[in-house]
């Protein structure tokens, strides 16, 4: 029997309710699959901050960095707004993942035939859409030095070394790999040095994978490309400030916030979430939609542990509640049959998942 280890952090507002439908489907899915996972709870966010007076308290860290993965809802709310930022709920999540040295996002955008009318794109544009934003998460200008601002001037430092290119160049190949092989790395080299840099390392990776096609565009031109004709993409490679845009504007093509998952990929860790947040005005109504932290789930069983029967088993048990017309009330207006609670939902595709 195949066993794996995963911290389970909840977080707040809609985050717990999310993720028990999560576990409730994985359990389902390794019944089937023949492995096992045992959990970790961990505190982060608010809800840490009620229990411990930290955002991230060194146990979570622990739990974190010693299981195979982690599986997390969201953090936040009004609660937290006011306090100071070393004291805030988003601290946590960025500690968290700096411990964790996660360094590519992922963010698949999936747009379900069912809901094709939830996208503000024509249907003929983004019927067939299957792609992938890999983004480079932890260098590039946000992190970069030297920064600063006297009120009269700012600047920031965007920089990528060697290494960062080349460790982000081959975890998108090796999805590509998985994939359709295709590789379309973004960036600005025709005006910035650094993106010369990114675009020499990014071609001298591919030569490493000779199965990829890649090809490269300039950042304006695939934030249109993106909307004009999104079905051409696989994976989509690029750094951290420009994947930040893309990724939220692909998010955009399928149309709902509480359909698309994540993943935060390392050396060694992995860190899962929905792309949303903790959704506070429809906490604790059993309202909100569980699929994206089910999708994160599957991610987790694909990229943390190879367990591509288990994952293929949660997608397509997505897709069948959706064409049978079960809906959360936020996407209720798309040709639902049947309204279904959080919880619902959760059985409704634990159980086809084991049917399958
Ligand atoms: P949000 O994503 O929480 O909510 C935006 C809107 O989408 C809301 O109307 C919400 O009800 C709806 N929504 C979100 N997820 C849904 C789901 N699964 N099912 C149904 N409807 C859903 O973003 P926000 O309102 O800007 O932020 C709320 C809180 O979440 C803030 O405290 C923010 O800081 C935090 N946040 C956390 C994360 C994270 O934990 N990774 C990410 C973004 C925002």
């Amino acid at each position: 029997m195949r066993r794996y280890s995963v911290a389970l952090i909840k977080g707040d507002g809609i985050g717990p309710e999310i993720i028990d439908e999560a576990v409730k489907v994985l359990d389902a899915v390794s019944v089937q699959e023949n492995f096992e996972i045992t959990y970790r709870e961990a505190l982060l966010g608010g809800a840490a901050i009620e229990m411990t007076g930290d955002p991230i308290p060194e146990e979570t860290v622990e739990i974190a960095t010693s299981c195979d993965a982690v599986l997390f809802g969201a953090i936040g709310g009004p609660k937290w707004d006011d306090l100071p930022r070393e004291k805030r709920p988003e601290t946590g999540l960025l500690k968290l993942r700096k411990a964790l040295g996660v360094f590519a996002n992922l963010r698949p955008t999936i747009v379900y035939d069912e809901l094709i009318n939830a996208s503000p794109l024509k249907p003929q544009v983004i019927k067939g859409t299957d792609l992938i934003v890999v983004r480079e998460l932890i260098g590039g200008i946000y992190f970069g030095e030297p920064r600063g601002y006297d009120g009269e001037r700012a600047y920031n430092t965007m920089v990528y070394t060697r290494e960062e290119v080349e460790r982000i160049a081959r975890t998108a190949f090796q999805i590509a790999m998985k994939r359709r092989k295709r590789v379309t790395s973004v960036d600005k080299a025709n005006v910035l040095e650094v993106s010369q840099l990114w675009r020499e390392r990014v071609t001298a990776v591919a030569q490493e994978y000779p199965e990829v096609h890649l090809d490269h565009l300039y950042i304006d031109n695939a934030a249109m490309q993106l909307i004009r004709d999104p079905k051409q993409f696989d994976v989509v490679l690029t750094g951290n400030i420009f994947g930040d845009i893309l990724s939220d504007e692909a998010s955009m093509i399928s149309g709902s916030i509480g359909l698309l998952p994540s993943a935060s990929l390392g050396e060694k860790h992995g860190l899962y979430e929905p792309i949303h947040g903790s959704a506070p005005d429809i906490a604790g109504q059993g309202i909100a939609n569980p699929i994206a932290a089910i999708a994160s789930a599957a991610m987790m069983l694909r990229y943390q542990f190879g367990e591509e029967g288990g994952a293929e088993r949660i997608e397509r048990a997505i897709r069948r509640v959706l064409k049978e017309g079960y809906r959360t009330r936020d996407i209720a207006s798309f040709d639902a049959k049947e309204v279904v609670t959080t919880s619902e939902m959760g059985s409704l595709i634990a159980q086809y998942a084991s049917e399958l």
